[in-house]
């Protein structure tokens, strides 16, 4: 197998359009030219160091570009892993180091990773499957969905509404000044595309600082681009106390981070975060070339472009077929949500599979998300050409429009 740009050719030669970048880690495009050549010059120069052992440049300029892209207040600071679930991992253990306490509260529809913590904080049980008992002292709540509520309540008063909701079942799940963090994705990834209403977002924040709770917002899908500005937080206009790192970081090496105040990332005593590899001298050598490239082709401004276009398409499809029953997201962030006669308790997801089956028959790779896998999502490199772009979504909605006419 190889790979370029948007496209990827399997080992008999066939070539596919990715709508799935890795799951969203090639935001660049596969072997972008220059990270390629940051990556060998690397090599040549230093592999391995270890962080734990010797302070090397790489991981210090790392750290000190991701800061500057995604302030946490006046004084940011950053730590590098290696996975997404691994920076959840540590930004956990940094929480419970900085405010003493134990409890975490997630939200249903969450994805946080598969190590064992990761999992215990994820929602689908298709991925938790044979795989407990899992960590004690996690709290799951409703992650407020914008599409049970009726068209008449605006989305202030929904965010106020989900906000008292999610008060009122803390009282039945734990205080909360036993709670270390709250973690939510800013907008889901795998609970399927679904953004956070911003004004619970800012309830969170406000409850967060009232009751001495770390906030954690887990940015590994949604992070780097992806919905147009460098973090989805920035989107939302809320800024955590914590965030996690990953995937498009690296521009396909595994590279993480956790950024956070300073005052919270300086909580921790030493030895009790890090890990041999993270940081590595060539994944960051690989993610900082990765930043440059965003910056020099402007891709956080193509990713609102292309998120503009999928979505228009795909709300246009909408009037010749009942089976897309919502087309959200945030940028290039897009979710399409297959559901019979457009009614989302009746999610389509042997269709949906159907549909994705087709599309790869014709050429195109592309994931489906959501806790009923009936949302497609559209994870496109953002680098990608506008004639790439037309006929990756072209093939998608030649898929739907197939699958459509078949069930009538
Ligand atoms: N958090 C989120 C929001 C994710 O989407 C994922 C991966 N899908 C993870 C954490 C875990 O990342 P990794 O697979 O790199 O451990």
């Amino acid at each position: 197998m190889s790979a370029k740009g948007a496209w990827l050719t399997d080992t008999d030669g066939r070539r596919f359009l990715d709508f799935a970048s890795g799951i969203g880690v090639t935001n660049v495009g596969h072997c972008p030219p220059s990270v390629v050549a940051a990556i060998k010059a690397q090599a040549d120069r230093l592999i391995h160091a270890g962080i734990h052992v010797v302070t090397y440049e790489g991981y210090v300029a790392l750290c000190e570009r991701l800061v500057a892209l995604l302030p946490h207040g006046e004084v940011t600071k950053a730590m590098l892993v290696n996975t997404g679930a691994e920076a959840v991992e540590n930004a956990v253990k940094i929480a419970r180091q900085a405010t003493g306490r134990a409890a975490i509260v997630c939200f249903t529809g969450g994805f946080h990773g598969r190590t064992l913590l990761g999992m215990t904080l994820t929602s689908k049980v298709s991925y938790k499957k044979g795989c407990g008992p899992f960590a004690p002292e996690v709290y799951r709540l409703p992650f407020p969905d914008r599409r049970r509520a009726p068209e008449s309540v605006d989305e202030d008063d929904f965010s106020n509404r989900a906000m008292a909701a999610f008060k009122e079942s803390l009282l039945t799940a734990v205080a909360a000044n036993d709670i270390a963090a709250i973690v939510i994705e800013p907008m889901l990834g795998e609970g399927g595309f679904l953004p956070a209403p911003r004004g619970f977002l800012r309830g969170l924040r406000e409850f967060a600082t009232e009751h001495g709770i770390v906030l954690i917002f887990d940015e590994v899908q949604s992070g780097f681009g992806r919905t147009g500005h460098w973090g989805a937080f920035q989107h939302f206009g809320v800024t955590p106390d914590l965030s996690t790192w990953a995937k498009a970081l690296g521009g396909g090496l595994p590279i993480a981070a956790v950024i956070g105040r300073g005052e919270v990332m300086d909580a921790v005593a030493p030895g009790t975060v890090g890990s041999t590899f993270g940081g590595n001298p060539i994944a960051c050598a690989a993610a900082l070339a990765t930043i440059d490239a965003m910056e020099d082709l402007d891709l956080l401004s193509r990713a609102r472009t292309i998120g503009d276009r999928v979505r228009h398409r795909f709300q246009t499809l909408q009037e010749k077929t009942t089976l897309v029953a919502d087309v959200r997201g945030v940028g290039a962030m897009v979710g399409i949500e297959l559901c019979i006669d457009g009614d989302i308790d009746r999610p389509a997801t042997e269709l949906t599979k159907a549909v994705l089956d087709d599309a790869y028959a014709a050429g195109l790779i592309a994931l489906s998300a959501g806790i009923h896998s009936n949302v497609i999502r559209v994870l496109a490199p953002l680098s990608i050409s506008d004639d790439d772009l037309e006929q990756g979504l072209a093939i998608l909605e030649e898929a739907i429009l197939m699958r459509t006419r078949r069930t009538r």
